[in-house]
């Protein structure tokens, strides 16, 4: 499904976006593994999808940081050629409530979430044009993007953001042949919200909020993305 292509997947060392990485890993795709902070964690994945035969790297780039992201892209497309596909899943979240966030916690929400698939995005467009690539661009957003939830309204703002800055992107790129969409999970057992889940009365209340009654798992998203980046997905 995705023989021969290159998919750079932002904190993919990690939680839904290493299941997104085995997934297009598993269909053929040359992945690259972008994380922060933790080399152990992103060797550990690239070793387990060339152990699989396919042909992955690490790269370690913050996607706040727009000179990081170009090295990171451009280290791709040296080592693979192209990039088919950008998948914006880096993403971090705070509790606090609004009354006592902090300015610089804020700040760091948005830069992540939102500033973060900006700079990736266009970084990774700007190749797709350059080459002719008609690429894909598939961001996780969250049903926050959405739905309010009270001690996030940084993480929320971000990924509310994000689905305009999708929006916005998809008509601008649509003429060069460039999808780009959002994927906006529910509740997924990650390390991001390991803590609620690990506490049972907060699990049970999560669960009782979800219709389907239960949390959901990081390959399911992942197959998911790997369907809207396949040609299955074309228009
Ligand atoms: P996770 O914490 O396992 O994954 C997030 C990854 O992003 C981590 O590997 C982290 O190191 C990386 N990261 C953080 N800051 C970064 C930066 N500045 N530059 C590069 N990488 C960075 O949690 P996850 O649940 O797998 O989250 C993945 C995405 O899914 C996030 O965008 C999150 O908002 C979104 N999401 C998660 C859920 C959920 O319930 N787990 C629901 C909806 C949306």
């Amino acid at each position: 499904m995705h023989n021969g292509k290159t998919a750079v997947i932002t904190g993919s060392s990690t939680g839904i976006g290493k299941s997104i990485a085995r997934e297009f890993s598993k269909r053929g795709a040359h992945a690259v593994i972008n994380y922060v902070g933790n080399p152990d964690a992103a060797n550990d994945v690239v070793n387990e999808l060339n152990r699989n035969g396919s042909f992955a790297i690490a790269i370690e780039a913050d996607v706040s940081n727009q000179s990081e992201v170009t090295h990171m892209i451009r280290k791709a497309v040296e080592t693979f050629g192209k990039i088919d596909v950008l998948v914006n899943n880096a993403g971090i979240e705070k509790s606090t409530p609004f009354l006592d966030k902090p300015l610089k916690d804020w700040t760091r929400e948005i830069e992540v979430d939102l500033t973060g698939p900006f700079i990736c995005a266009q970084a990774a467009a700007r190749e797709m044009v350059e080459r002719n690539i008609k690429g894909v661009i598939i961001n996780i957003s969250s049903v926050h993007e959405d739905i309010a939830f009270p001690g996030y309204a940084a993480y929320c703002a971000a990924k509310g953001g994000l689905r305009m800055l999708c929006r916005d992107l998809a008509l601008e790129l649509a003429p060069y042949g460039i999808r780009v969409l959002n994927v906006g999970p529910g509740a997924i057992a990650t390390p991001i919200n390991k803590k609620t889940l690990e506490d049972p009365e907060k699990r049970k209340k999560l669960e009782k909020e979800i219709p389907m009654r239960r949390i959901g798992n990081p390959e399911e998203v992942a197959k998911l993305v790997s369907f809207l980046a396949s040609e299955a997905a074309s228009y």
